[in-house]
């Protein structure tokens, strides 16, 4: 799953610091990240070559510490904002502002740390102004927050809790496509957990909401961070409980079927949990 990165270790502990040239630089304009096209691909730019690009030097640094994956610190640059980033003008040649799906291409060091950087870029990007009295906020130093210093309201990362769930009926999987999902492979049941209800009260709902059936047995998986959708994700196994007639969510999915266990593809398990839930169906580890 994207955090297991091992040997790697991602240091996520709250602190002020200065960059190094090879520090890692996430120019985040709002809705997409600045990256260096390279050979198959993009890359996250560092410190040092982005200064030298536009001929400064890193006293002219302004940005701000994020975290470590081992001795490599993840800085977001403070000097750009979305109007500037508009402007051709300001995108260095060889660079490219791309979503955070991109991320997703690159190593398990650049993917978990991309994504990451972009996760707390968005959340600084959506509480520039105070939500209770609109005045201009500051970031805590103290902790990874951001405060008003006008009413004291402090806000914290927006981390929002989904469930996903493998919905087994003896040797068959209820497999699911989302219609918002741009990959056309089917996956599993999920969902944004609401609020006033537990994360098994959510896995309940969601099964019956999106498929028309009824659970049982519902067994805590894993959970996962995932970055790309600024959420935490808690992995779910359950059995059918009663008529297995699937009725089908048409606003949220394209496609909901039981799909026997030899007719399920092999998935990669190196970023998301839904494939490692779908891969333990399949190598029949569920309970
Ligand atoms: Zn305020």
């Amino acid at each position: 799953m994207i955090h297991e990165i091992a040997p790697h270790v991602f240091n996520n502990e709250f602190k002020i610091a200065d960059p190094k040239p090879t520090d890692f630089i996430i120019r985040y304009d709002g809705a997409k990240t600045l990256l260096k096209k390279v050979d198959g691909g993009y890359a996250i730019p560092h410190v040092g070559e982005l200064l030298a690009l536009e001929k400064k030097s890193l006293a002219d640094f302004e940005g701000h510490y994020l975290f470590s994956i081992d001795d490599t610190a993840f800085f977001l640059d403070d000097s750009i904002t979305a109007k500037s980033a508009d402007t051709a003008s300001s995108i260095p040649a060889g660079y490219e502002y791309m979503g955070n799906r991109t991320f997703r291409t690159m190593n398990p060091v650049e993917r978990l740390g991309g994504a990451t950087a972009t996760h707390i870029a968005h959340w600084e990007s959506l509480n520039k102004f105070c939500g209770r009295c609109g005045n201009v906020t500051i970031r805590g130093d103290k902790e990874r927050s951001i405060i008003c210093p006008k009413c004291g309201n402090v806000v914290y990362p927006r981390i929002s809790p989904v469930v996903i769930v493998a919905v087994r009926n003896g040797d068959k999987l209820l497999m699911a496509h989302n219609i918002d999902n741009p990959n056309p492979r089917l996956f599993l049941i999920s969902g944004f957990v609401e609020v006033g209800e537990s994360l098994e009260q959510a896995v309940h709902r969601e099964v019956m909401e999106e498929a028309g059936l009824r659970v049982k047995n519902v067994r805590y998986f894993s959970s996962q961070p995932w970055p790309f959708s600024d959420s935490l994700i808690a992995g779910f196994t359950a059995e059918l409980d009663g008529d297995d007639t699937i009725r089908m969510q048409a606003s949220e999915l394209s496609e909901a079927l039981w799909v026997n266990r030899e007719d399920i593809p092999e998935y990669e398990t190196d970023v998301s949990i839904s494939c490692c839930l779908i891969e333990n169906f399949r190598c029949g580890y569920t309970p």
